[in-house]
């Protein structure tokens, strides 16, 4: 703890996600640090269960909790729903919208990701991403709307259009999706249309590589191809999007597909404010840090989470899951009180050369398809199916944050499972039809 004569250092966190939150727990009052946590929204966001929501088994509060809430305990940490313009690393500064000036001693950036179109920024106002609460309730809003809109039209080439969900990426939020939306269509709704055929429905998923689950065994890949394949998902390997169009996609076979509901799953960008920082980018604005996730020539500004591309300490690659980013915040957030006690000792003008490196621990991965059905890699251990897709659950339902949330949401499933009926369906602001 800092002595009486000490002033708490600055800490400003960009970001209350997994990376972020975590940091700031782990700095919680601890009266060596002033921290200021500043978001653009004012909740923590469970984005793993995003899909969920846009294929309404959940609804939005289930898988959001305020930042405020979470921190309410940590004396020592102010949040700030704000959304962060600029950074300045040598005035160590950082703007808000608000119009305020955030001074810094310590900067940690942890503000994820967003939808990336592989330089075809264009495509973006013809398709759907899946990277916010907003993103989520504008897909299950469309997906309803056109079921809706299937209803009611006598043109056959419009319905088909309507009743046409595509989906760009096979990789785990393109399958889980696409199983997910199945499910809705093919298992929940089937019985509440009189006029349209709800197992004409259509889900393509599009994956340009041979395989979709590219990171997970061939074996898994194959069964969670063959699951999505009963649950009547189309999966188109080896086929690249061209262009995005309005209603449909141009492919590189020459074919079109013309579709009303497009989701764009297949790739990411860093969040801009990493081209603030002053250092090499990758091509998705991620930036690499140093081992104690310090940026080249900043010891004083960190990086976490979805916008770094790195290698650990033992040289295994850095993935982009929660797991990861909330590891790269406990570690600044450990490094940080290390820092202010090595301070007080002979080793204070050493203190950035005795920093900890980065140690990232593999918590193995896994996709879920559709109901009863999932894949689970754990370092050399696989399982495919029910036993993986519990798994899945409980894992879920452990890392949510927040006892109600943890309880309506484990409820919320027990009642679509049993009764075949997610509940959450009801189509709020419906897009204007053309
Ligand atoms: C659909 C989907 C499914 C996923 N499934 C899984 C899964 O099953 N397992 C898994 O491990 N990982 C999964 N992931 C990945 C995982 O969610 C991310 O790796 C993780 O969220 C990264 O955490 P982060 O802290 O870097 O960023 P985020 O969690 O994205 O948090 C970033 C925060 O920064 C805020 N922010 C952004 N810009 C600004 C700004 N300018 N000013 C202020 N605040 C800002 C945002 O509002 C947000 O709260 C999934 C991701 C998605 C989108």
């Amino acid at each position: 703890m800092a002595s009486k004569q000490t002033v708490p250092r600055k800490v400003l966190i960009i970001g209350g996600g997994f990376a972020g939150l975590e940091c700031a727990r782990k700095l919680a009052n601890n009266d060596s640090f002033a921290v200021t946590l500043l978001d653009r929204t004012n909740h923590h966001l469970f984005q793993p269960l995003l899909y969920q929501v846009a294929t309404a088994s959940l609804a939005a509060p289930d898988i959001a909790r305020s930042i405020r809430q979470i921190l309410s305990d940590a004396k020592n940490v102010t949040v700030l729903m704000d959304e962060v313009t600029g950074i300045s690393p040598v005035e160590k500064t950082v703007t808000g919208k608000s119009g305020e000036v955030f001074r810094f001693d310590y900067l940690v950036l942890a503000a994820g990701a967003k939808t990336g179109f592989f330089g075809n920024d264009q495509w973006e106002k013809n398709s759907m991403g899946l990277k916010s609460l907003a993103d989520a309730q504008g897909i299950r809003r469309k997906i309803l709307s056109n079921l809706e809109r299937a209803e009611l039209t006598k043109d056959y080439a419009e319905r088909e259009r309507l009743m046409t969900i595509a989906i760009v990426g096979g990789g785990p939020t393109g399958v889980e999706l696409a199983g997910a939306c199945a499910d809705l269509i093919h298992r929940s709704l089937k019985s509440n249309f009189r006029r349209i055929d709800t197992s004409k429905l259509r889900v393509i998923l599009i994956e340009n590589s041979p395989k979709i689950l590219e990171h997970y065994d061939p074996e898994q890949s194959d069964y969670a191809k063959t699951r999505l394949g009963h649950l009547g998902v189309e999966v188109r390997n080896e086929t690249r999007v061209m262009d995005v169009q309005k209603g449909k996609l141009l492919l590189n076979d020459g074919s079109t597909l013309e579709a009303e509901a497009i989701v764009w799953a297949a790739g990411i960008a860093a969040n801009p404010l990493t081209k603030d920082l002053g250092v090499e980018t990758d091509r998705s604005g991620r930036v690499t840090p140093n081992l104690d996730l310090s940026i080249p020539g900043h010891p004083d500004i960190f990086v976490a989470g979805d916008l770094t591309n790195m290698r650990d300490r033992n040289d295994s690659f850095v993935p982009g899951v929660a797991p990861a980013a909330t590891q790269m915040g406990n570690h600044i957030a450990m490094l940080l009180k290390e820092e202010v006690r090595l301070e007080a000792t002979r080793f204070a003008d050493r203190k950035h050369q005795l920093r900890p490196l980065f140690k990232y621990t593999d918590k193995g991965m896994m996709a879920i398809i559709g109901k009863n059905a999932a894949v689970m890699k754990v370092g050399n251990i696989t399982m495919n199916g029910f036993f993986a897709w519990i798994a899945w659950l409980l894992i879920h339902i452990l890392f949510l944050i927040g006892f109600r949330n943890k309880l309506s949401v484990l409820l919320g499933w027990a009642y679509s499972y049993i009764h075949n009926n997610p509940e959450a369906r009801i189509i709020v602001n419906p897009p204007q039809t053309p």
